[in-house]
């Protein structure tokens, strides 16, 4: 392919303290859904309902690996990234994360995101909606275990649980 206009990078994000003297690093969160829900409109209308949820899932996991590659490459040991994770995440305003099952041998992990940024507080629709987040999760898994990861989201604030849990599995091929 050649180059192209979009390809990710930190640099893209800008100098905030430069930019932003007066209002800081901060907006209100109904524009980041206004911003997503936008998005995830347009490219279902352009190209389904499956190819826009694919889209999510592929741009939270880019999303996964950079942020991984910018903040938490250092870490060995997984206890260790999961805790930095949780402080960075929270930090940040993502939501409160959770590991409740791990299971590094086989590659199986349950994780929870409770006050989550996409979708904590929607109302109760009859789907999981964080396809962002599935690839988000992901990205941040395969990053750190080298090995591939399928992540589903199998509870949702959408689906009427007050957070949202992750069933992380390693890809075996
Ligand atoms: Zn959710």
């Amino acid at each position: 392919m050649k180059d192209r206009k979009y390809k990710f990078t930190w640099d893209l994000i800008g100098d905030l303290e430069l930019g932003r003297p007066n209002l800081g690093p901060y907006a209100r969160l109904e524009v980041y859904r206004l911003m997503q829900f936008s998005f995830r409109d347009i490219l279902e209308k352009n190209y389904g309902t499956e190819k826009a949820d694919a889209l999510f899932y592929e741009s939270g996991k880019l999303a996964g690996e950079e942020m991984f590659k910018k903040f938490f490459s250092e870490l060995t040991n997984f206890n260790e990234y999961v805790k930095v994770l949780q402080t960075a995440l929270r930090e940040m305003g993502v939501g409160i994360l959770k590991v409740e099952e791990a299971d590094l041998e086989v590659g199986r992990f349950v994780l929870t995101v409770s006050e989550d940024l996409d979708c904590s507080g929607l109302p109760e629709l009859d789907y999981e909606i964080c396809a962002y987040d599935e690839g988000f999760i992901a990205g941040l898994m395969e990053s750190f275990t080298g090995i591939k990861f399928k992540v589903k989201e199998v509870d949702c604030w959408c689906t009427g649980d007050r957070t949202c849990r992750f069933l992380a599995e390693a890809v075996k091929d």
